[in-house]
């Protein structure tokens, strides 16, 4: 390994960082987006699927001011509004979504995967969207398969929208009929990343599917021979679908920075049974530029203090990456959730004593912000305003889960997005 990023030096006692850690649990108040916002980032991966969301006209606003207008091209998602009609009981709300699906297909052959998603007014209404797609089902299937999820902002973070979709996908993931292991990489990557990837893991001489597919005429097979690596850490439900289904998980750290990345290949490499000196080979030209590339950032970020509320479930393996990577200090990583058994690989790497919260009472969570001082803080879009304005730099958690951050020649990128807004107020302030 290159000397370039002085990766913390670990003692000869085995350093179990944050493994038992007890962290700050708190059920209040929370500020978060729902679960709708994941169609923005599915929506264009899955280029043969369409996202309608069953909801109000706030959630029709959300996801079109959220995903943009697409002017030149047909939109892949859209919202079927329950109105005051539906709400009062006088129409038939599952005669009238047959009606929009039935349009809505006869208008789009080139829909082949439909997903009705659910919303918060579509659970309060009690909807039952599962009946709606076997309906839908048999009407339309084979040429188009209905799916359904919820992303309602109810008991929700936003990136658990990703995590429903996908698990909703999992039971119809052809079976696998090889015993030979086979490696699937879950969770949605930008197409940059999963190339980059697919294209490691072909120097490693191995085969590699991802999950979500491109298209979703090209689904994955899965079954007791398929060893699955995690893209992303907020897939708690994808994984344990695909368990039911026989995969096994392989426990990495997740693919972010230089030391993240290389431990997640690694975590492959080995299950796989790939030689040190391939794996060395595979890795080494990537790892050096990113190693070199991470030095420039790291002389700004270095000993800058940073505050991460809880928001996209990235903040444990962000918060590694920036403390371990870029030498920055650690005031608070706030998570929506701590999934123990997933982020095992992140918190033993997570220095002894930090201040790790799960969930949120926003109000507490701002007195604590504000009282620490930190340089830079990771927050939701409806706290950074208010931050901004007590002089509080912050970076926007959405935006690190929108730019493609994962691998290798995206770790300057990633560490780009912390040292950006510090640059910003430096100038303002000169
Ligand atoms: S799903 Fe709920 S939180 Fe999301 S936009 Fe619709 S009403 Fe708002």
């Amino acid at each position: 390994m290159s000397t370039v990023i002085p990766i913390r030096a670990e003692t000869s006692a085995p350093n179990t960082g944050c493994t038992d850690v007890v962290p700050l649990v708190e059920r209040g108040q929370r500020e978060v987006f729902c679960g709708l916002t994941g169609i923005i980032w599915l929506h264009r991966k899955i280029q043969d699927a369409f996202f309608l969301v069953v909801g109000s006209r706030t959630c029709a606003h959300l996801i079109q001011s959220a995903a943009g207008v697409m002017i030149f091209a047909e939109p892949r998602f859209g919202t079927a509004i329950i109105d005051e009609r539906d709400l009062a009981g006088l129409a038939d709300v599952h005669e009238e979504l047959d009606r929009v699906v039935g349009q809505l297909l006869a208008r789009r052959p080139d829909i082949r995967l439909l997903f009705l998603v659910g919303s918060c007014p579509s659970e309060v209404i009690k909807l039952d969207l599962s009946r709606a797609a076997e309906r839908q089902n048999q009407i339309h299937h084979p040429r188009v398969r209905v799916l359904n999820y919820s992303g309602s902002g109810i008991e929700t973070t936003f990136t658990q929208g990703e995590d429903a979709c996908l698990a909703a996908m999992v039971p119809g993931l052809p079976a696998s009929t090889n015993t030979a292991p086979a490696l699937m990489v879950v969770g949605t990557l930008a197409d940059v990343v999963e190339d980059q990837m697919r294209s490691l893991f072909e120097r490693m001489g191995l085969q590699v599917n991802f999950f979500p597919p491109r298209n979703s005429q090209t689904m994955p097979v899965v079954g007791p021979n398929t060893r699955y690596l995690l893209a992303q850490p907020f897939l708690a439900d994808t994984a344990r679908a695909l368990q039911s289904r026989g995969a096994q998980h392989l426990a990495a750290p997740f693919p972010l920075g230089v030391e993240g990345t290389t431990a997640w290949l690694q975590a492959a490499a080995t299950e796989f049974g790939v030689a040190p000196e391939v794996f060395e080979q595979a890795t080494a030209a990537p790892r050096h530029r990113a190693e070199k590339a991470l030095a420039v950032q790291r002389q700004m970020l270095q000993g800058q203090r940073i505050f991460f509320f809880p928001d996209s479930q990235l903040e444990i393996p962000l918060a590694r990456f920036v403390n371990r990577e870029l030498g920055m200090d650690l005031v608070e990583v706030g998570t929506p959730y701590l999934h123990r058994q997933h982020m095992a690989e992140e918190l033993a790497l997570i220095p002894a004593g930090t201040r790790i919260s799960e969930g949120q009472d926003v109000d507490l969570q701002l007195d604590r912000c504000i009282a620490d001082a930190p340089d830079l803080v990771v927050c939701g879009l409806g706290l950074a305003n208010p931050l901004e304005a007590q002089g509080i730099t912050t970076k926007w958690a959405i935006e690190l889960v929108f730019t493609p951050i994962q691998g290798y020649e995206q770790a300057s990128d990633l560490a780009g997005l912390f040292s950006r807004p510090l640059k910003r107020r430096l100038k303002l302030a000169a």
